[in-house]
């Protein structure tokens, strides 16, 4: 008679296995790791069903990094994925703290971990020049939107790192600006925001990316918004902030 309960209570069960709020759980194998910048790890996942993952350029997904307890939920934006092979790579900042860190020092091929989404609003819109700010958190999607923009649209970056050494090498049509803090220690601070204030947006119609450190990208758009920038052209997204563990910031 409890025959249909049954069922539902393992079909519920199945259903949170593949789904976490009705996004997709991706189950990922880690099949390489290489530094690629002094603060800069990739990890290369295959994953059995990676050929159906649909995403768009500048999205992320929320890993489920083991902690001993349970897990910890941490936002990390897609780099690459090749649908054909099952693959994914996602570039991870080597910051010092947190429980990446640990996690990323031990991680070996052969290891799980479940990625969540795709999700997030910053990715590419129409337009005829593009403004994107970040810090390296933010490479891996600023890099991701460039690889997708278009060859009549104009690019523009603005991405702060510590020194040159940590510069990500791109192929791209869009002109990059490293910005240096020399040591100082990431957070707030008015790198990207003094550098966009010297430049003169171009005639037409402009989208501008503002992603990074949250205070940092606060500043930015409120001060976009004073130079008459529209509103619904801005996509603007704490990454992190100091004292912030895990999740992201609406701006
Ligand atoms: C949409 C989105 C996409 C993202 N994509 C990426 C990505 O592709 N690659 C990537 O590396 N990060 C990315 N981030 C940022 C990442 O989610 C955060 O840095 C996160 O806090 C990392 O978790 P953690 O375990 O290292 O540190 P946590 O446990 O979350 O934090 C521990 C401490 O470290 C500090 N901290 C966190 N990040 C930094 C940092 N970058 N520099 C200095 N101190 C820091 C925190 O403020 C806190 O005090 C993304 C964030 C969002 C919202």
């Amino acid at each position: 008679m409890d025959r249909p309960q049954q069922n539902s209570g393992l079909l519920e069960a199945a259903h949170n296995f593949i789904f976490r709020k009705g996004r997709r759980a991706w189950p990922l194998t880690v099949i390489a790791k290489r530094q690629i910048a002094p603060r800069m790890l990739r990890v290369e996942f295959s994953g059995p069903d990676l050929d159906e993952l649909i995403w768009t350029p500048g999205q992320d997904v929320v890993l489920e990094i083991p902690n001993g307890d349970g897990v910890s939920r941490r936002h990390y934006t897609i780099r690459l994925h090749d649908s054909a092979a099952k693959t994914m790579a996602i570039d991870f900042v080597l910051h010092g703290e947190g429980v990446s860190g640990p996690w990323l020092a031990a991680l070996k091929p052969g290891d799980f971990v479940t990625a969540v989404g795709p999700r997030g609003h910053t990715y590419l819109r129409p337009a005829d020049w593009h403004l994107f700010t970040g810090d390296e958190t933010c490479i891996p999607g600023i890099f991701a939107m460039l690889g997708s923009l278009p060859h009549n649209a104009q690019g523009f970056a603005f991405i702060e790192v510590d020194s040159d050494a940590d510069i990500v090498p791109l192929q791209t049509h869009a002109k990059i600006t490293w910005l240096f803090r020399n040591g100082a220690k990431a957070g707030p601070n008015s790198l990207f925001y003094d550098a966009v204030e010297k430049f003169d947006f171009p005639s037409g119609a402009g989208f501008a990316y503002i992603i990074g450190e949250t205070n940092n990208v606060r500043k930015l758009r409120h001060r976009l918004l004073d130079r008459g920038f529209p509103r619904d052209r801005i996509a603007a997204e704490g990454y992190w902030r100091p004292g912030r563990v895990g999740g992201h910031d609406h701006v």
